[in-house]
């Protein structure tokens, strides 16, 4: 692995790195991914078409996620995320591209962070707009459904989301302003990423010269779309995963290591 980090560094030197991160760099912060180490059983994730439809799949969103944000909330960013804040701070970095939705970046004292997917911090009401703070929406729930309980040994889900026991009587949480209906600022599966948030991160990688993928299968498209931008600007792809991810094929470096051992040992090569 040591060749391999090396060869990245030559790579990546004197340049300025974007990176697109995902789920496997928060694996060692205990938010299981969805493929690969660190993954959890595989259950059908829900489709923004399915949460939208019926009370039914809301309020088992809503119970799940309920149940997984203490457990989410309280994760701490790991090695992965501080060795690429220090790369910001050293001026190595040109920002990061997540398609996490857990906020460990900015929470490491990255500050040009793009969160593709969004975030579970907020919530906002479809019918008319009102933002809320995903603490506000947790009392809400609590004080509507005073019975729910965590399960003894929870288990956690990818997205903060856990598998609930029951959603009979879970009275939904709604906006306190129309009663409408809300939905957590993130982007469900048969969503697209929103138009100006894909124009800023051309805009990124625009600024940059090289890209670093980090902790990403690459199965999600647009994880892929954020690849091709760079590659039609020419920028070197270096790739930091435990397995082989779909964009191998087009990189110039790949390391087979974790990213919270292969960041901060390219951040010492770098920095
Ligand atoms: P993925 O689950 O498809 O792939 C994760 C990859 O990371 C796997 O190939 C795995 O081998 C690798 N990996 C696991 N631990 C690692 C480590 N310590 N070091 C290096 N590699 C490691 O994840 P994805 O490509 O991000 O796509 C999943 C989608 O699900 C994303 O769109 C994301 O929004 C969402 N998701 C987010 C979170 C989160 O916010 N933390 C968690 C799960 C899923």
């Amino acid at each position: 692995m040591r060749t391999q980090i090396a060869d990245a560094a030559r790579v990546l030197h004197g340049r300025r790195i974007a990176f697109l991160t995902g789920a496997g760099i928060s694996t060692e912060s205990g938010i299981p991914a969805y493929r690969g180490e660190g993954s959890t059983p595989r259950r059908a994730p829900m489709t923004v078409q399915d949460f939208l439809a019926s009370d039914t799949a809301r309020r088992r969103y809503w119970v799940g996620g309920h149940l997984g944000w203490r457990s989410f909330g309280s994760a701490e960013p790991n090695a992965g995320h501080r060795a690429i804040a220090a790369l910001e701070r050293a001026g190595v970095t040109g920002g990061v591209v997540t398609q996490n939705v857990d906020g460990l970046h900015l929470r490491a004292g990255s500050s040009r962070v793009v969160e593709l997917h969004g975030t579970m911090r907020g919530v906002t009401c479809l019918r008319c707009g009102q933002a809320y703070d995903r603490g506000a929406i947790a009392e809400q729930i609590d004080a509507r459904n005073p019975w729910i309980t965590v399960p003894e040994n929870v288990v956690l889900r990818p997205d903060g989301d856990v598998a609930p026991e029951s959603t009979d009587g879970f009275v939904l949480p709604t906006c306190t302003v129309c009663e409408g209906m809300l939905k957590p600022d993130v982007v469900f599966f048969g969503e697209f990423v929103p138009s100006d948030r894909f124009r800023v991160v051309e805009a990124l990688i625009a600024s940059c010269d090289a890209l670093l993928v980090a902790g990403s299968s690459l199965v999600v498209n647009s994880g892929i779309r954020v690849i091709e931008r760079a590659r039609r600007r020419g920028l070197p792809l270096v790739i930091v995963n435990l397995e082989p991810t779909r964009a191998d094929v087009w990189a110039d470096a790949t390391v087979a290591g974790r990213t919270g051992d292969v960041l901060p040992a390219l951040q010492e090569l770098l920095a």
